[in-house]
């Protein structure tokens, strides 16, 4: 079958990522109207992938009073957006670079008597952070105690501002299982006080438990996820931000026993018509959702078919009629029966979380 190439009316160019900043704003207030104190807006990887200043700045315009980046660097970025409500980034090396944090006005977190010598200058505003059951990142308990008397003779010495104590919850998407993470930390917050220190942000919960568990609240929950649609609780319905679409590049019809892509895990058990699309798993696209994944093309849901490769996916459209440069969506909110995020991370077996700071860089972006 000879297939015309249509006018490009209805075409998009290209890949694209289109990223709706309004439904981050209307996520923003959401959990600035549940939270019992004040939101921090987690902008880490480039916002989730929804690009970390535009999230910052549109998570500030919509009621957040604090940003938390995982890396001084991803800080800077923060300032460089133009953002001025408190910024603090928590996961660092010792040898942070306490200069880069004072001049732009970022708080670190310190996890360790070690983090804490290395603040030679000061003062720089420090949250001390308390391992509170992940066995990650954060103090171990049982060096709490030495590290809060520490952190008050750094504070007398004029190194230090401790204005926090934060920790984070293990197993916040099981519900009730907040407790203990929840006892530690105030316990942990209680020494603090009794060490002499006057930390003024007690915090601890991050999406799921802002949504499921106001004991946990605080003084700051610490949204990342929910900001950009989220929810690993599966109790609320948050606004998708992202819309991915891809033009059809080729069209072919093709025979019965057809077999497709590498190692040839498709074969078509009838003619049929295969539309290839420029997208790959260094666009996102998991390879571990192949033989599952399916896109929207052409009104409705079709089969992936074959392997996810590096640059490329083959769809399987039957005998229905489509043509180069029509657009075909990856994802998208689900509105109009598209996959979903949380489709795509079903098929890979992985989280959405993993799916949306996994777009690559070659796929443009279009900020609305
Ligand atoms: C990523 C992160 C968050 C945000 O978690 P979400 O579940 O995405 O809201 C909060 N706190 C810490 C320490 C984190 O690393």
């Amino acid at each position: 079958m000879g297939t015309p190439v249509r006018s490009l009316r209805h075409a998009s160019a290209a890949p694209e990522l289109s990223i709706d900043l309004a439904a981050v704003g209307a996520n923003t207030r959401k959990f600035v109207s549940l939270a019992r104190g004040e939101v921090m807006a987690v902008v880490k990887a480039d916002g989730f992938g929804h690009g970390l200043g535009d999230v910052a700045r549109t998570a500030v315009a919509n009621g957040a009073t604090w940003i938390g980046v995982t890396s001084l660097a991803e800080g800077v970025l923060v300032r460089e957006s133009g953002v001025d409500v408190p910024v603090l980034s928590w996961l660092n090396p010792v040898d942070v670079d306490v200069h880069t944090a004072v001049r732009y006005g970022i708080d670190l977190s310190v996890p360790s008597l070690e983090h804490l010598a290395a603040v030679e200058h000061g003062p720089v505003r420090v949250h001390l952070q308390l391992d509170t059951g992940l066995a990650r990142d954060g103090a171990a308990p049982e060096t709490w105690l030495a590290l809060m008397s520490a952190a008050r003779k750094a504070e007398i010495a004029g190194k230090v501002s401790v204005v926090g104590v934060m920790g984070h919850l293990p197993c916040a998407d099981t519900p009730g299982a907040n407790a203990p993470g929840r006892r530690a930390l105030l316990r942990g917050a209680e020494m603090a006080r009794q060490a002499g220190l006057r930390p003024s942000v007690r915090h601890l919960a991050a999406t799921s438990a802002a949504l499921t568990d106001p004991s946990a609240h605080l003084d700051v929950v610490r949204i990342g996820a929910g900001l950009v649609g989220i929810d690993p609780s599966g109790t609320t319905r948050l606004h998708s931000a992202l819309r991915y679409t891809a033009p059809v590049v080729q069209v072919r019809r093709v025979a019965a026993g057809t077999g497709v892509g590498y190692g040839h895990t498709y074969v078509a058990d009838r003619a049929t018509t295969l539309a290839l699309l420029p997208v790959g798993y260094a666009d996102g696209l998991p390879r571990a959702a192949s033989g599952r994944a399916e896109v929207w093309l052409a009104g409705r849901r079709r089969k992936v078919a074959g392997l996810v490769s590096m640059d490329q996916v083959v769809v399987d459209v039957g005998d229905d009629a489509v043509a180069q440069g029509d657009e075909a969506v990856v994802f998208g909110p689900g509105d109009e029966g598209e996959p979903t995020v949380r489709d795509w991370a079903e098929w890979a077996g992985t989280i959405p979380h993993e799916i949306v700071t996994g777009i690559g860089p070659r796929v443009r972006r279009n900020v609305r």
